[in-house]
């Protein structure tokens, strides 16, 4: 399964990630950061495709996608 890792404390609630999700599973927490913005976070991570926009659009780079390795054929 992909994981998103978000530096939050860099996050600077622009939402540019949340508009580009096609998954639509970013969403902005309720909690502060240091710099004083509502963090960008994803709930449901099993359904995130890895597809790295969100990461690509950050213009903070924040965001970090991590794909793991091909599953290995079965049968
Ligand atoms: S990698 Fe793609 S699906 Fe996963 S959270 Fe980012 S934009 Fe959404
Ligand atoms: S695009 Fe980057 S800076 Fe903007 S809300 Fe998302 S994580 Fe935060």
């Amino acid at each position: 399964m992909p994981k998103v890792v978000f530096s939050e404390d860099r996050c600077k609630g622009c939402e540019l990630c949340v508009a580009v999700c096609p998954r639509k599973i970013i969403f902005m927490a309720s909690r502060m950061n240091a710099r004083g913005f509502r963090p960008a976070t994803v709930t449901e991570m099993d359904k995130c495709t890895g597809c790295t926009l969100c990461a690509r659009v950050c213009p903070d780079t924040v965001i970090e996608v991590y794909r793991e390795a091909p599953a290995k054929k079965e049968g």
